[in-house]
């Protein structure tokens, strides 16, 4: 199977209603597309965008404008409270899975959602949330399947 580009895959999370944004790539050698290139920090994962995560967005014209500009660059999508989108980093590495089942054991099992593979082996749950009064619940976002890649 083909491998979807970076372009289609920003459009599929836009879609579901993720706002995206471009990050920086890195190269075969390991090197930031950022000025600081060899000397980045943080390779391919900080935004491309001049204000950040507050460019992402959900437009289509503007995503397509993004990665026809550079269809190398990384696939960033805006999460926190604002967004209302809650995001899991599950690493097996650092005890993960068993945070998770310890999570689950004691709120329930979390809601259908997003669920994306990570480098380190792990992979990461992302959720939509809604206010109700001071809480934020985590309520159901979309199958699995609408971003199998
Ligand atoms: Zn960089």
């Amino acid at each position: 199977m083909r491998k979807k580009s970076l372009k289609t895959r920003a459009l599929q999370y836009a879609k579901i209603g993720f706002p995206v944004l471009p990050l920086h790539s890195v190269t075969q050698g390991g090197i930031c597309s950022c000025r600081d290139g060899g000397n980045c920090s943080r390779p391919g994962k900080h935004p491309k965008t001049a204000h950040g995560v507050k460019d992402a967005t959900i437009d289509r014209v503007r995503i397509e404008a993004w990665w026809t500009s550079d269809p190398h660059a990384n696939v960033g999508i805006a999460v926190g409270a604002e967004a209302g989108i809650l995001v899991f980093d599950i690493d097996p590495r650092n005890g993960g899975n068993k945070t998770l089942e310890k999570l689950e054991a004691e709120l329930g099992p979390l809601p259908g959602t997003v669920i994306a593979d990570t480098g380190g082996g792990g992979s990461t749950c992302t959720s939509r949330t809604r206010r109700s009064g001071s809480e934020r619940i985590i309520t159901e976002s979309c199958s699995a399947q609408a971003l199998t890649c």
